[in-house]
């Protein structure tokens, strides 16, 4: 690998302001409303990685370089290692491998999400800020995002969660993850809509009152400290593919707000042996319509079985523009399908009789695209499907397609044997003031 003097990050829309990887993760979104993304790229070569396959060494290697110059680039292997303390196995299916699937579901809350915040949270603790004011951090979320970010930063010094959530309007198996924690993290049940606790959330960000009251910081899935990590486990899987196959891994991503698509173009742009990205949406077609007519034409969200999908307007398409620019744009570097929600059901009922399978509504959506890729295109590469969740958080949806009970993972169950709280928030910034502590 070529060294790398110091990694600044740049926003999508300004292209004057600089800023080093701490700075980066404690403001979350820049100060021109842009996200940020490197300036430069560090370039990879395999034998740069350690032979062990085990994450979190090669996540280390591949994680440095972004902290370069930076204080806490000499802590990033502990951060690495307190964060992805679960694994991500990558497991061949069917006859003659006909695909792989990259089992991103083995954390504490028993989906992807879970290494983005974790990786946040154990950075946020090795980041000395002049500002000595404990953090607080603002989460608004529609399920999944909450619970990660909530069992994440659960009992760390000197930070406290608020998470904002839509009562309900979320399924009891997200309202207990967001509920369940207790001692630093609080759980508003908000009477509105998720876009009512998001309005909320960017109003206390906005409010002097509160600033001054408290250091707000937000960990939501723009900010730069969770979408790395996730770089790290596409390098890690493309790595395995290499060693184990000697070809190029396309991977298949479930889609909504593409962070974890973004993660994976970044890992490809460092160098990493990675051959196709495609997108798996649901009935949400914005970014799918996008690439195939040129025009971007965001609309409302539709609710879908793969509810943590239902975004109408990816924030990252702004990263995603940003890594190719000239003309067709992110056409010429990812493609996408749609899959509605009957095709959801039925590819999670074959799958289960064709190779014992087991889906959430997710990743369902990979693996229906995976069947209506080209078949040429399909025989030539090595695919891997990403397995966003545990079908067990969707066991309403999954067991009775498969005919039966799912197993749920002890990380799981832990969870749901805590007690759960939350108050009831109005949704005005003036209640909000009042209850926050
Ligand atoms: C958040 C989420 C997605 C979508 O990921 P993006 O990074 O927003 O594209 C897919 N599947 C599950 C289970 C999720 O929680």
């Amino acid at each position: 690998m070529i060294p790398q003097q110091r990694m600044q990050y740049r926003s999508t829309r300004a292209t004057t302001e600089r800023v080093g990887f701490s700075r980066a993760l404690l403001e979350g979104l820049a100060q021109d409303g842009g996200l940020y993304a490197p300036e430069a790229w560090p370039a990879f070569r395999a034998e740069d990685f350690p032979e062990s396959t085990e994450l979190p060494a090669i996540a280390a290697v591949f994680l440095q370089p972004f902290a370069a110059g930076d204080p806490v680039e000499a802590s990033i292997a502990a951060a690495v290692g307190e964060a992805f303390d679960f694994p991500a196995p990558l497991l061949d299916v069917g006859p003659e491998c006909r695909f792989s699937v990259l089992e991103l579901f083995h954390g504490p809350t028993a989906a992807f999400k879970d290494y983005g915040a974790r990786f946040l949270a154990s950075c946020f603790a090795r980041i000395a800020d002049p500002d000595p004011r404990p953090v607080k951090i603002l989460v608004a979320t529609s399920g999944d995002t909450g619970g990660a970010v909530a069992a994440a930063f659960h009992r760390r010094a000197n930070i406290s969660v608020d998470v904002l959530y839509p009562r309900g309007l979320v399924s009891p198996t997200q309202e207990q993850q967001l509920t369940c924690w207790g001692d630093n993290v609080t759980a508003y049940a908000v009477e509105g809509t998720f876009d009512d606790c998001q309005r909320l959330a960017k109003a206390a960000f906005a409010d002097p009152a509160l600033r001054q009251r408290f250091k707000l910081s937000s960990a939501n899935s723009i900010n730069l400290g969770r979408l790395l990590p996730q770089a790290a486990y596409y390098a890690a899987a493309s790595l395995a593919v290499w060693r184990r196959h000697g070809t190029r891994a396309s991977f298949i991503v479930p889609s909504g707000n593409l962070g974890n698509v973004v993660a994976c173009a970044w890992a490809r742009r460092t160098g990493l042996p990675i051959g196709e990205i495609v997108l798996a949406h649901n009935a949400n077609r914005t970014v799918p319509d996008f690439l195939a007519t040129g025009e971007w034409r965001p609309r409302p969200s539709l609710a879908t079985l793969a509810s943590a999908m239902d975004v109408g307007n990816p924030s990252n398409m702004e990263r995603l523009r940003a890594l190719y620019p000239d003309p067709p744009g992110p056409a010429s570097a990812v493609s996408a399908y749609s899959v509605d929600d009957h095709s959801i059901r039925d590819r999670i009922r074959q799958d289960f009789a064709r190779y014992g399978q087991v889906w959430c509504p997710h990743t369902a959506t990979a693996a229906e695209v995976f069947e209506r890729l080209p078949d040429a295109q399909r025989k030539d590469r090595r695919w891997v499907i990403v397995a966003t969740a545990h079908p067990a958080k969707f066991a309403e949806i999954v067991a009775p397609l498969i005919g039966q009970e799912l197993a749920v993972p002890p990380a799981l169950a832990a969870l749901f044997s805590r007690r759960a709280s939350a108050s009831t928030l109005e949704a005005s910034l003036d209640a909000l003031r009042d209850a926050l502590h």
